[in-house]
């Protein structure tokens, strides 16, 4: 059984394979392009590289908001990242328009606010982002990618209907993910409304509300009435705390593309959510198989601005393609960098669909066997 060489290696962390040669130099090992390489060999060469890859698969590095290089002066405090999930009909899209027309930072009165997939509120002089499409789809698309976004989960439950089928889906993906729950018992506002009985249902699911002694932070809020909304946000803030989001905005920018689109005046138009660093006008950007030079940015009104900190969702224009939800970026040295490493992913694209189509064995998972 043969195993990867290092050209296949250097293709599927998207490195030149003479830059995974320089490093296996480094180890005191001499290999050429066309030789295979042991599992322990791809494994130090990709710990090199900052990857982190299991015997027969290779991840990407999952851009955490703190790096091992990150000094801790560095660090400060990051604003949560919000997924609203939850049954259909229970109010999750009206609960992210009443949080966005009541709270948004808006740059200036009476501005129009545009959507951009995302949105930030401050609460007690503190942000929070909301990720401004509900469902579980594109939380589950996006964690199959890879891609964690979400810190914290708001899961909706109407206080007229309780946990159905998508409320259990819901409470089982923030669980997999890693990802706190905090729970806005809504429609409060109608006359059948009974909180107390959607308590009882979240703690026969192991979300015991606080108020019972249990750890799961429950709000009674209307999406309606705006009660409760408040609280609610103090709340994701309260947990927040706990979870202690820090990054480091002195660090070159990463994070997730959250949507993209082609417009047809502007071109490839996309909407990215910074894990860490800081984003500015003129940085060249790599998401995938798009690159280029961020031309313009926006915020979530739609302001021009010239510089981002994490956290933070932007628009930009200038990038060369329309790069999938999901799909981590980060910020190159140069364009020429940019464009090599784009064109790398593309091969490996175009090498991963034509392994699904024939019977060529081109996945690394399937070259270690
Ligand atoms: P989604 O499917 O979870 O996004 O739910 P929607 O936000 O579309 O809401 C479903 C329906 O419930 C709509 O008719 C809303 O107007 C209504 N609704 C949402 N929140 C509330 C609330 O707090 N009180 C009342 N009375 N109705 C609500
Ligand atoms: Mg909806």
């Amino acid at each position: 059984e043969p195993g990867a060489t290092v050209r296949d290696l250097g293709e599927a962390l998207g490195v030149p394979p003479t830059r995974i040669i320089q490093i296996l130099m480094g180890l005191g090992e001499m290999k050429t392009v066309t030789q295979t390489l042991s599992t322990e060999e791809i494994e130090l060469v990709a710990e090199e590289l900052g990857r982190k890859v299991e015997v027969g698969t290779l991840e990407e590095p999952a851009p955490e908001e703190v790096a091992p290089e990150d000094s801790p002066e560095d660090l400060v405090e990051k604003p949560p990242v919000i997924t609203v999930m939850g049954h259909v009909d229970h109010g999750k899209t009206s609960l992210l328009d009443r949080i966005r027309r009541t709270n948004v930072v808006s740059g200036e009165a009476g501005g129009i606010t545009q959507h951009i997939g995302a949105y930030q509120v401050e609460q007690d002089g503190r942000r929070i982002t909301f990720i401004d499409t509900p469902g579980h789809e594109a939380f589950t698309e996006m964690r199959a990618r890879g891609a964690r976004v979400t810190d914290i989960v708001v899961l909706v439950v109407a206080a007229d209907d309780g946990v159905m089928p998508q409320t259990e889906e819901a409470i089982e993906h923030a669980r997999a993910a890693g990802v706190p729950i905090v729970v806005a018992i809504n429609k409060i506002d109608v006359p059948n409304a009974n909180p107390d009985r959607v308590m009882g249902e979240l703690a026969e699911r192991g979300l015991t509300p606080e108020q019972w002694g249990g750890e799961t932070v429950t709000v009674p809020v209307s999406a309606k009435t705006g009660e409760g909304i408040d609280d609610l946000l103090e709340n994701i803030l309260v947990v927040a705390e706990l979870e202690e989001l820090r990054a480091n905005p002195k660090a070159p920018a990463s994070g997730y593309v959250i949507e993209s689109r082609l417009d047809p005046g502007r071109g490839p138009v996309a909407t990215l959510l910074l894990n860490r660093g800081t984003l500015h006008r003129g940085d060249v950007v790599l998401a995938g198989t798009a690159y280029g030079r961020v031309r313009a940015m926006f915020d979530h009104n739609g302001q021009r601005i010239k510089e981002a900190g994490p956290g933070t969702p932007v628009e930009i224009l200038g990038l060369s393609g329309v790069p999938e939800a999901g799909t981590r970026f980060e910020v190159a040295e140069n364009e020429r960098t940019a464009r090599s490493r784009a064109q790398q992913a593309e091969e490996r694209l175009r090498r991963q669909e034509l392994a699904q189509s024939g019977p060529r064995r081109t996945t690394l998972e399937e070259l270690l066997g």
